[in-house]
């Protein structure tokens, strides 16, 4: 297996997605509370979740698009109180910032160090973080989201979309990330290689097995280095 190129996932194997996700739902509460406390009462956190899972299940063309649908639900939550939108990018970008205010695993800023020193690295990402604002953009060669795509992993389309940005045949270019089924799946079906991150030590039981297993992303440098020199 040659590999020339790295395709990377990003919630779940840069950062734990959670916290970032949870804090961002406290920030818009917490703003809705002192400009919009009507919106505030009638959609505290878990009734603006809830919102946004009913959004989630009405609209599956949004399906690739979290930036949509949380816009959708904050404009939602909005309208049900008699307010228009005029309001409605000033809460995402409460939310938004919160969203990409992630904590990198320890071994993630090493790794994307060593391994964008060494070949070129794509993110492909179904999430709406912006590796701009996140302050790791110049260790990528490219992004790919789901968003600009118009399709999620585990889709083909997304992975040959990686590809062909890069410029790399999908056979020599491995794919990382810590999903079974939307990374390591989806990119098998697409032709590339594949790394499962397993950062718990679980079992495998989805199907064919990864070309490689790590349990952090040191390993993954690691791995990479070795088979360069
Ligand atoms: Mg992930």
């Amino acid at each position: 297996m040659r590999i020339l190129a790295i395709s990377l996932d990003l919630d779940d194997t840069l950062w734990p997605v959670e916290p970032a996700i949870r804090n961002a739902e406290l920030r818009l509460d917490a703003w809705l509370r002192a400009e919009h406390p009507d919106v505030a009462a009638k959609f505290p956190v878990a009734a603006m979740r809830a919102l946004r899972d009913a959004i989630d299940r009405e609209r599956p063309d949004l399906a690739h698009d979290f930036t949509a649908q949380r816009l959708l639900t904050i404009e939602r939550a909005f309208a049900a109180c008699g307010i228009g939108d005029a309001h409605v990018a000033d809460a995402f970008e409460i939310y938004y910032a919160a969203r990409n205010a992630v904590e990198c695993y320890a071994d993630a800023l090493p790794a994307l160090a060593a391994l964008s020193a060494r070949m070129p690295i794509v993110s492909v990402s179904n999430g709406n973080a912006d590796l701009e604002r996140i302050g790791l953009r110049h260790h990528f060669r490219h992004c790919i989201s789901a968003r600009e795509t118009g399709y999620a992993k585990p889709h083909a389309a997304i992975f040959e979309a990686a590809c062909a940005r890069l410029g790399v045949a999908p056979a020599h270019v491995l794919h990382v990330g810590d999903d079974p089924l939307l990374d390591v799946g989806g990119a098998r079906v697409a032709g590339l290689r594949t790394a499962w991150l397993n950062r718990s030590g679980a079992a495998w039981s989805h199907g064919p097995s990864p070309d490689l297993t790590i349990a952090d992303l040191d390993e993954l440098a690691a791995w990479i280095l070795a088979r360069a020199a």
